[in-house]
């Protein structure tokens, strides 16, 4: 069994975010929240998902608790093995759905000031033993660039 991916510097962090970011481009044009996330096996895609607040009529049809629904399967094979790459930084629940998962590599653009997902999994071991990286601000200013142009008023004032 492996012990996972801990080493992902010799990904392309960018060029996936671009597939994530253009995926939320299409979920702020449709009336959702401007957020996906893309789930990378040995730098291939695996999946992609984009956030359903409004096409679901759902708020727990975030873009990676729903995507790694959408690929539990795989993901108890090759969850350890994989990335996932979010536009914003994941939510305390999806965060816990990641690692239940297995994903033990994490990919943001934008920090979420708001959430603090970060200082959580920091303050908090189960999490902390569990994700071997998780790096913040991979295109940055288009992640906020997609906030500005779709986001709410509200999404705004907290996350910009
Ligand atoms: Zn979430």
């Amino acid at each position: 069994m492996s012990s996972g991916l801990k080493d992902i510097s010799n990904y392309d962090h960018e060029k996936y975010m671009q597939v994530a970011i253009e995926e939320a481009k299409i979920a702020g044009g449709r009336g959702d929240k401007p957020i996906a996330a893309v789930l990378v096996h040995n730098h291939k895609i695996i999946g992609k998902m984009s956030n359903t607040w409004n096409t679901r009529n759902s708020k727990v049809h975030h873009a990676e608790n729903y995507l790694i629904l959408e690929n539990a399967q795989y993901l108890r094979k090759h969850g350890k093995e994989c990335i996932i790459y979010t536009t914003l930084e994941p939510c305390l629940m999806c965060i816990g759905t990641i690692v239940m998962a297995d994903i033990r590599n994490v990919v943001v653009g934008l920090e979420d000031k708001y959430m603090q997902t970060k200082k959580f999994i920091d303050s908090h071991n189960w999490l902390k033993d569990r994700i071997f990286n998780f790096l913040v601000g991979i295109k940055e200013n288009e992640c906020k660039e997609l906030i500005n142009r779709y986001g709410s008023e509200r999404d705004k004032s907290i996350l910009l």
